[in-house]
This record gives C-alpha cells, structure tokens and sequence, in this order.
C-alpha cells in the first residue's frame, strides 16, 4: 500500500476575509524555524515506521507554500527523499498564490522534483478578488501560468470560487469564460462558506454584506458544470474537475484526477505533517498542533513516538472498523464516476457494502439520491447538490 503526505505551511502574506484554515500573517521570520521543524518531523515519523513507507503522492498546502524560498522547498524534498521511498511517477503538488511566483522560482522549483501546482486563482474580476482580500490580479494569473508552462509543468489545478456576495451570474460566467481557455489540466470549484470567526462571515452578520443566494449559487455551479464538459473536462468530485480523455469510460476517474485527493476519497492512508495538519493512518485519525510556534518547540524537543505520531500531534481517534467502513462510504459517494467501488470494499474488509449497509443504500436509492451499479454505488447528477443528505447516513 503507497501512502500519501500532506505537509501544512501555514504562512500567508495577509489572512484573506473568507479564510478559516491554519495560517498566519506577519509571521514569516519563523519560516527557516518551522522548515527545520518540518524536517524533522519527516524525520522523526519515519523513524518510527521500522522500514521505508512508499510514498506516491505530496502535497504541500497552506498557507501559502510558495511563500518558502526554493532552497527550503529543496531542504524539504531533500528530507522526504531521505526517510521515504518516493515512487517513480510520484505526484508532487505544491499550492501557490499567483502573486508570489517568479519565472526563476518555478523553474527552480521544477528542478527540484514539483510536477503540479495549484493556484488559488479564485476569480477573474478585480472586484471580486478585492472582496475575497486577495493581493493578486488576474493578469498576474496568465502570467503564473505562462512560467508554469514555461519551466514545464505539465499538470496545473485553477481553484475558483462562486456564491460570492454581490456575484451575478454573468461575472461569474465571465470568470469561467476567461479562466477555461488557458487550459489547465484540472479545476476546482468552491462554493463560498462562510466560516465561523472569519470577517466575511461577521460582515454578513452585521448587514454590511448580503448573504450569498444558494439558489443562484446553485444556478452557477449547473452553469459551470456545462461548460466544463463542453471545454472537455470530465467531472470526477462534487467541485473537481479534469481534462478528459475521449476514450474515458463510465465509472472511470481520468488520469489526469489529482491523486493525493482521491487518496482522501478512497479513505486510503496519508500522513499529515506541519501545523494544523490532519492525518489518517496505523488505524488512527489525528491531528497536529496548530500553533506555528508551539509546533517548532514540540518537534524539536520531542522523541519518536509509535507510528503514525509524531511529538507534535495533539488529538488522536482509534478508528474500529466500523468507522473505517462508514467512512469509506460516505468519501467515495463524493467521487462521481467511481463512486464506493463494491471490488475494492469488499477486498479491504471481507464483506459487500450491500450487506453492511443495506438500509441505507436502499432509502438512498428510492430518494433518487444514488444509483447502485453492479460494480458500483454513486450519486446521480441531481443529488450533488443534495450530497451532505446522502453523507449523514453514514456518519
Ligand atoms: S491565501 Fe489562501 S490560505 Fe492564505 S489566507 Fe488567503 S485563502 Fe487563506
């Protein structure tokens, strides 16, 4: 079994309004500290596996990643290498924001082992990017993605988002319509939530802003799924999206799918590593702590610990199997072609989801939620929307 690696760094240039992950401004004199940190967590996890895991997908998020310079993005891929056996075709992913990339620092970057980068592009209006607090243009985005090009990346993610207050249908359409001719290989496409504690969330609250209109946020996502598959995407997730090979088969994900996510959504083992980050391995859910500074202190005092711990993680949930399985349902409904795959449940614990989870699949299927394939349980296009109805049942 290849595992996956999530490393956190949680370092922006300012926090945007509609951000609640784990990052930081102002606090970039701890970026050298936290990389060290960050290394020998690598280091002290590894440690305690007893042999070499093989590795087959990285993924540096944030934060904001490309904030570190390449000589630390090399010190850490120096440090996986070291303690993991990084497979041939491994997918290597680090996030950028598109105003923080040089020409130099991709190529750079490319150099060292990176063969896909996902940039929060979010919008092509400046009015929207401005509401979102975001420090880019768009122009700075064709220019990203042109030295993406240029230093050779070949597989490039856009994030978007839609459902902003204030958006109309057409701005929105005017993004997708700007965004879709520069022919990334993948998409992602969020629905703006507005998170507790964030600034967009209070200015809504206040009536300094009006609330996103679901039902027009509805009409987007309906909106941008039709041009995605007439510009050639195939829809493999609830928001992601990727170029399409013509010969795709039903109930196939295209290869050209982020893999580090499906390792999510197959419910399969990563490592979470750096502040903040959630893991899932060795039978246990866990979490580290979130504090950038506290993070450095834990990791650089600790010992290894039994696997898949390290001395920074904070929380952690033995997962019974009927967890495991529960689980392993409602993250594959989440993958539209695919879906739970009967072949691969049954192998992974000796029993069909049909009998584990007969009552469930059954009301799924007479609300027109799902449809049960031979091979397969998936939902059906009207319920995307409606997927949360279909997860609680298995939670
Ligand atoms: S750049 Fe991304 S991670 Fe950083 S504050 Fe903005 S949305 Fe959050």
């Amino acid at each position: 079994m290849a595992y996956s690696l999530y490393l956190h760094i949680p370092f922006c240039t300012v926090r945007c309004a509609y951000c609640d992950f784990n990052t930081y401004a102002g606090l970039e004199a701890l970026i050298q500290p936290y990389t060290d940190a960050l290394c020998q967590e690598i280091s002290l996890v590894a440690k305690s596996v007893g042999g070499t895991l093989p590795v087959h997908t990285i993924f540096l998020g944030g934060g904001t990643p490309s904030l570190l310079s390449p000589e630390q993005h090399g010190q850490i891929l120096t440090c996986l290498a070291q303690h993991f056996q990084i497979t041939q075709q491994c997918e290597i992913t680090f996030e950028a924001n598109p105003g923080t990339v040089s020409l130099a620092q991709l190529q750079a970057l490319k150099v060292l082992g990176y063969n896909r980068i996902s940039f929060g592009v979010q919008s092509a209006q400046p009015h929207e990017l401005k509401l979102l607090d975001r420090l880019h243009s768009f122009e700075q985005v064709l220019s990203a993605v042109e030295w993406a090009r240029k230093a050779g990346f070949a597989n490039l993610n856009l994030d978007l988002i839609y459902g902003l207050p204030h958006q109309a249908l057409e701005t929105w359409e005017n993004t997708l319509f700007q965004v879709l001719p520069l022919g990334a290989e993948h998409l992602s496409l969020y629905a703006l939530s507005l998170e507790y504690g964030t600034p967009m969330r209070a200015w809504v609250e206040q009536g300094k802003l009006p609330s996103p209109d679901p039902d027009l946020a509805a009409l987007m996502y309906e909106t941008a799924s039709a041009r995605m598959s007439d510009a050639g995407y195939a829809q493999y997730e609830i928001s992601n999206w990727a170029k399409a090979d013509p010969a795709l088969g039903d109930g196939e994900t295209p290869a050209l799918a982020c893999l580090h996510n499906l390792q999510y959504w197959r419910n399969e083992a990563w490592l979470g590593l750096g502040a903040g980050a959630h893991g899932s391995a060795g039978g246990y859910r866990y979490s580290v702590t979130r504090s950038p500074k506290g993070y450095i202190e834990r990791v650089m005092q600790g010992t290894p610990q039994p696997f898949p711990f390290s001395p920074a993680v904070v929380e952690s949930e033995a997962l019974d199997v009927a967890t495991a399985m529960a689980d392993t349902m409602l993250l594959g409904l989440r993958l539209t072609r695919e879906g739970v795959s009967k072949a691969r449940f049954a192998e992974r614990f000796s029993v069909e989801y049909t009998q584990v989870f007969s009552q469930e699949l059954r009301e799924l299927t007479n609300l027109g939620l799902i449809e049960q394939l031979p091979e397969r349980a998936r939902l059906v296009p009207p319920a995307y929307l409606l997927a949360n109805e279909a997860f609680r049942r298995f939670v």
